[in-house]
C-alpha cells in the first residue's frame, strides 16, 4: 500500500478480552486505521480492521492469542506488511483506567508510572491488568520508541472534584489510610465530549456546563461545569453509579453483607455476581446486549423492567445533577452505545426529565442527531445532544501534546 510519509501515534486501548487499536496522524488527527481484536484469550481470537483500502470484518486469527501476540500481529501483520507505516510511528498513547490520586495527567511512561500503575491493580482489578499488559507488550515490540509511550488516565479528568463528592461517608481515617475515596472513570470519553459539546454550542472550553452520559456496557453520568468536572456517577471502581451491562451499580452494601451470612456466598462470589451476573445481564436473565431488551420492551415483561431500571436510575443521577449547574446549563448529551443509538431510552428518559425543561424532538431523536448537527431536542428545549465518543482521539492528542 502507498501511504505518504507522517507521523503517527498509535493508540492502544487494552481490556481484559479485546484490544482496539489505532493509528492517528498527529498533525491532522486523521484516523488512517482503525480495529479490534477480540476474544483475547479466548476460542476463536478474531481481528476486525478499517485503513484507507481495506475492511476486514471478524477475520479467525487463533485461539487463545493472548496481549503481546495481539500487539505483534497489528504491528508485523497489519502496519507493516499492509500499510508499510512501522517507521512512521512516532508514538504510543495508551488508555490505562486508574491513576489513583498520584497520576494527576497523562504521564509520558517510565518506572515510576509502571509501579503506580501497578499499585492500583487493587482498586481496578479488571482494567489496570490488562492496561498495563498492553504497555509492556507495546514496549517490548517498539523498543526504539520505549520513551515515547503515554499513559493516558481515566481518572485524571476527575481530579477536581470537591471534597463533598469524593468522600464518602465512612470514617476519614480509611481516605488518608487507604486512599478509599471516589476517583469516577469514563474519564477520557467524558472529556472528548466536553471538549467536542463546547465546539458544537460555539462555547469557551473554561465556561461550558453539561450533563454527560456515556451509556454503553459501562455507563456514567457525568456534570461539567464551567469546564472542570464536580461529580460523576462512579465511584471508588467502576462498579458504582448506573445500572450497567453485568455491574449493579449503586446497591445498599448490606447485601454484601446478607450473601455472605445468610445465603453463605464467598466474597469472590459475590465480587463476580456484582461485577459479571448483575445489571441488565441479571434483571432481563437473557444477555447484557441492551438492543435484546429494547426490542422486546413492548411486548416483554422482563425485558420492559430491565430497560425501566435502567432509565430511571438514569434520570435519577441526571436530575440529581441538574441542580448543581441549573439554568446555566448548556446541554444534556448522550454517548456510548447505548446513548447513541437508543432512541427508546432518550425518549424514557428525556420524557421524565421535561419538569426540568428538556423537550425532545421525535423527528430528530429517531435520527440520533445526525440530520440536525448533533440535537435532538426542540426548538424550546435546553439543548440535547447525540455525540459520537472517540477516547482514542483523545488519548492522540494527549499523546501528541506530552511528546511535544
Ligand atoms: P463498551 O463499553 O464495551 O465500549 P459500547 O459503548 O460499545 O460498550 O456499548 C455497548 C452497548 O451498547 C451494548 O449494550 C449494546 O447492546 C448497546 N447498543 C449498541 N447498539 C445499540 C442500539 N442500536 N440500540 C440500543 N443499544 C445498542
Amino acid at each position: 500500500m502507498d501511504y505518504m510519509s507522517q507521523k503517527l501515534v498509535f493508540v492502544i486501548n487494552s481490556g481484559s478480552s479485546s484490544l482496539k487499536f489505532s493509528l492517528i496522524d498527529s498533525k491532522n488527527y486523521k484516523k488512517c486505521l482503525t480495529g479490534i481484536i477480540e476474544c483475547l484469550n479466548l476460542l476463536n481470537t478474531n481481528v476486525s480492521w478499517k485503513s484507507k483500502d481495506v475492511c476486514i470484518k471478524n477475520f479467525y486469527l487463533k485461539s487463545y492469542m493472548n496481549h503481546e501476540e495481539a500487539i505483534r500481529f497489528i504491528l508485523t501483520e497489519i502496519i507493516q506488511k499492509k500499510m508499510n507505516v512501522v517507521n512512521d510511528i512516532v508514538s504510543i498513547g495508551h488508555r490505562v483506567v486508574h491513576g489513583g490520586e498520584k497520576m494527576k495527567s497523562s504521564a509520558i511512561i517510565n518506572k515510576m508510572i509502571i509501579d503506580n500503575i501497578k499499585e492500583l491493580f487493587c482498586f481496578s482489578p479488571l482494567h489496570n491488568p490488562v492496561n498495563l499488559l498492553g504497555i509492556e507488550s507495546a514496549i517490548k515490540q517498539f523498543p526504539s520508541l520505549r520513551r515515547k509511550n503515554v499513559a493516558v488516565f481515566d481518572t485524571s479528568f476527575y481530579q477536581k472534584l470537591p471534597e463533598c463528592t469524593y468522600l464518602y461517608g465512612i470514617p476519614y481515617i480509611f481516605y488518608k489510610k487507604y486512599g478509599i475515596r471516589r476517583y469516577g472513570a469514563h474519564g477520557i470519553s467524558h472529556s472528548y465530549i466536553m471538549k467536542k459539546s463546547a465546539e458544537i454550542m460555539r462555547k469557551d472550553l473554561k465556561s461550558i456546563n453539561i450533563i454527560s452520559c456515556h451509556l454503553g456496557n459501562g455507563a456514567s453520568v457525568s456534570v461539567i461545569k464551567n469546564g472542570v468536572c464536580l461529580d460523576t456517577s462512579m465511584g471508588l471502581t467502576p462498579l458504582e453509579g448506573l445500572i450497567m451491562g453485568t455491574r449493579s451499580g449503586d446497591i445498599d452494601p448490606s447485601i454484601i453483607f446478607y450473601l455472605y451470612e445468610k445465603v453463605k456466598m464467598s466474597i469472590k462470589e459475590i465480587k463476580n455476581l456484582l461485577n459479571k451476573k448483575s445489571g441488565i445481564l441479571g434483571l432481563s436473565e437473557n444477555t447484557s446486549d441492551f438492543r435484546n431488551s429494547e426490542k422486546k420492551y413492548f411486548f416483554n415483561k422482563k425485558a420492559k423492567r430491565t430497560v425501566d431500571i435502567f432509565v430511571y436510575r438514569l434520570v435519577k443521577y441526571i436530575s440529581s445533577y441538574f441542580f448543581l449547574i441549573a439554568k446555566k446549563i448548556d446541554a444534556l448529551v448522550f454517548t456510548g452505545g447505548i446513548g447513541q443509538n437508543s432512541v427508546l431510552v432518550r425518549e424514557l428518559a428525556v420524557l421524565k426529565l421535561s419538569s426540568l425543561g428538556f423537550k425532545l424532538s421525535k423527528k430528530f431523536n429517531n435520527e440520533n442527531g445526525l440530520k440536525n448537527n448533533f440535537r435532538i431536542s426542540t426548538e424550546k428545549s435546553i439543548p440535547i445532544l447525540v455525540i459520537s465518543t472517540d477516547e482514542e482521539l483523545e488519548i492522540a492528542n494527549e499523546t501528541v501534546r506530552l511528546i511535544k
